[in-house]
C-alpha cells in the first residue's frame, strides 16, 4: 500500500472522462488499497481514481466519524440511477485544498455499482453519504465542484487556487 499524490485543480487530468473498470483484478484491488490509504492520510471522506491520475470509474468513500470505526465503501463502475429532492451542503475537495463552497445537489440518490468481489449492489443514500456519492461520481466525468458554483465564485476560487499554487514549493 502507498499514499499516492493527489492532483490539484487546474491539473488537466482532473478533466478526463474516466473509462470503465470492467474486471476487478488484483491490480484494481491494490489500487483501491492505495486510494483508501491516500484518502485517510489526507484526510478526506472520499477519493475518486482520477484524483490520483488514474482514469478509471472507481471511487472510495468513508463518511464514518473520525473517532469511530471506519466504514470504507468501494464503488466500481457506479451509475446514479435515481435522484430525489434538493439540498445544499458546504463541500470540500482534496483537489481544491483549503476551499469550501455551498453546493446544491440531490438530497437522496440511489447508486448501482460493483464491489471488489465484482458483485453488483444498489444503495440508496441520504445526508453526507449522498453528497459524497454525487461529488465523487462527478470526478469520473471530469466534473469538479467549481462547475457547480456561479461564474463570479468560480473566478474567485480560480484566483485563490492559482495564488496558492504560485506560493507552493515544487512537490516530488
Ligand atoms: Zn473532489
Amino acid at each position: 500500500m502507498a499514499v499516492r499524490t493527489i492532483l490539484h485543480y487546474p491539473d488537466k487530468r482532473l478533466r478526463v472522462k474516466a473509462e470503465p473498470v470492467r474486471e476487478v483484478t488484483p491490480e484494481i484491488r491494490a489500487l483501491v488499497d492505495d486510494m483508501a490509504e491516500t484518502m485517510y492520510a489526507a484526510p478526506g471522506v472520499g477519493l475518486a481514481a482520477p484524483q490520483i491520475g488514474v482514469a478509471l470509474r472507481l471511487f472510495v468513500i468513508d463518511v464514518a466519524p473520525a473517532d469511530g470505526p471506519s466504514d470504507l465503501r468501494v464503488f466500481v463502475d457506479p451509475t446514479i440511477v435515481a435522484r430525489e429532492g434538493t439540498t445544499s451542503w458546504e463541500e470540500g475537495c482534496l483537489s481544491f485544498p483549503g476551499i469550501r463552497e455551498d453546493i446544491e445537489r440531490a438530497e437522496r440518490v440511489t447508486v448501482r455499482a460493483r464491489d471488489l468481489d465484482g458483485n453488483t449492489f444498489e444503495l440508496t443514500a441520504e445526508g453526507l453519504l449522498a453528497i459524497a456519492i454525487q461529488h465523487e461520481n462527478d470526478h469520473l466525468d471530469g466534473k469538479l465542484m467549481i462547475d457547480h458554483v456561479s461564474l463570479l465564485k468560480r473566478r474567485m476560487m480560480d484566483r485563490e487556487l492559482r495564488k496558492r499554487q504560485a506560493t507552493q514549493q515544487p512537490r516530488a
